[in-house]
């Protein structure tokens, strides 16, 4: 028999793999694909791949992918076979998987933070005053989370979530199998309600991210200015007691900013979160150079020397926790050495939007912005007013107001599956 092929898998927008016939090796063939929900089609498979040239597979453009309805049902198959014979490839038939329509919804509940530290990349020197999420804008915005993987929908992207006197009630608002997808990141530096802690411990929501630079209380006031280290510190004695008595408990993890402050103690700490608070994960970072940072972190970043002596420190911890090193861009030292951007920097009152008033953006067409939108890791940022732009695209391409949106799912859904058709040329069904 001189057909071969492989059906490799599917992603969930399109199935690939490639087929042959070895008595025809420089002609394409067709091949026919039955969908269990339905669908039939026939694409031809003569795309290019250089693993298959190097395999001896004829001149390699031999490649194929077949784009994918909506997932229906509850484990839909895919079968190919080269058009006209009963080869069927082998790994066919395959169950299409699910689409992950949005990889991160990375928002905001409020537009501020109790805290100054000095090291923030939120310039709060533009910012003025408190402003929440209304509960109108938060309900569309959950609908969403059915897009996004478990923990990647955040409530607190750049500013302190806790200053939403509604953050607990926001979460509980959510349905019980979607809560799994909330995360969200807090200083604990705020007297917060006695019964949040357990209502979070018990909330389903995936994975608590606290800041947690320093256990010497001067230390910790320096860095996370405007906090005290009595009052963080019996926010999280308690949530930790309240995560002990929790079964099925949202994950726990601490993020740690390297200086030249803290960095003889990270060690200890680390070991500290792990064994003492049952921590899953912790992280530890470098600074990102932001011209407003410019002139303290020239003082207080590490070294490039003191930060490999770190990161070697930390890799025995590999064993007892699971530990994240983030270190520093290439060219962070030199861009604060040169304080670069610092003469022509101005503070602004929003990280993106600017000034917008998120009511007044008009919704785009999916069609119309489809091929300027990443058709790989779809991220959005969402604002405190519900003002949505996606990572990877500029704000003036791309720019919408979830709460007025009618259906948001069935919109990124449509979004999402426009922008990856822009980018299919090779694809002829
Ligand atoms: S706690 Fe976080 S958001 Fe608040 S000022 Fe400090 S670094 Fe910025």
């Amino acid at each position: 028999m001189s057909f071969d092929g492989v059906l490799d898998g599917n992603d969930g927008w399109r199935a690939y793999g490639w087929a042959i016939d070895r008595s025809r090796p420089n002609e394409p063939v067709e091949v026919e694909y039955t969908l269990s929900s339905g669908g039939t089609g026939t694409v031809v498979a003569d795309v290019f791949r250089a693993d298959l040239k190097q395999a001896g597979i004829g001149d390699g453009q031999h490649a194929f992918a077949i784009p994918l309805p909506m997932r229906a049902g509850d484990a839909p198959q895919i079968a190919v076979r080269i058009k006209g014979t009963s080869f069927e490839l082998r790994g066919s038939p395959t169950v299409q998987k699910h689409r992950e329509v949005l990889a991160l919804v990375a928002g905001d509940i409020v537009n501020n933070c109790n805290l100054r530290c000095p090291f923030c990349v939120v310039d709060y020197a533009g910012i003025r005053g408190l402003k929440l999420m209304t509960e109108e804008t938060f309900r569309k915005a959950a609908e969403l989370m059915p897009l996004v993987p478990p923990g990647q929908f955040w409530l607190s992207c750049l500013h302190e979530p806790t200053m939403h006197p509604r953050l607990v009630d926001f979460i509980e608002s959510v349905p019980l199998e979607l809560r799994n997808r909330i995360s969200f990141t807090s200083n604990l530096s705020r007297r917060l309600p006695e019964d949040w802690f357990g209502r979070l411990a018990r909330s389903g929501i995936h994975s608590l991210r606290v800041s947690f630079d320093s256990r010497q209380p001067e230390v910790f006031g320096a860095l996370r200015a405007g906090a005290r280290y009595e009052v963080f510190k019996q926010n999280v004695e308690r949530l930790v007691a309240a995560l002990r008595g929790t079964p099925e408990r949202p994950r726990l993890h601490f993020i740690t900013m390297a200086f030249q402050d803290n960095v003889g103690e990270i060690v200890d700490l680390i070991r500290y979160c792990r064994h003492e608070l049952g921590a899953d994960s912790h992280e530890v970072r470098f600074l990102y150079y932001m011209p407003h940072l410019a002139q303290w972190g020239k003082e207080h970043i590490l070294t490039i020397e003191q930060w490999d002596q770190l990161e070697a420190a930390l890799q025995p911890l590999k064993a007892e926790t699971a530990l994240q090193i983030a270190g520093p861009v290439p060219g962070t030292r030199e861009q604060f050495e040169e304080q670069k951007g610092l003469a022509e920097y101005v503070a602004r009152e929003n990280a993106f939007g600017w000034g917008d008033d998120a009511r007044q953006t008009p919704v785009p067409v999916p069609e119309n912005v489809a091929n300027r939108l990443p058709d790989d890791t779809f991220q959005l940022r969402l604002r405190w007013d519900g003002l949505v732009v996606a990572e990877g695209c500029p704000e003036h391409e791309f720019r919408l107001n979830v709460a007025q949106l009618a259906r948001p799912a069935e919109y990124f859904e449509t979004l999402r599956l426009a922008a990856w058709q822009a980018r299919q040329p090779a694809v002829r069904a």
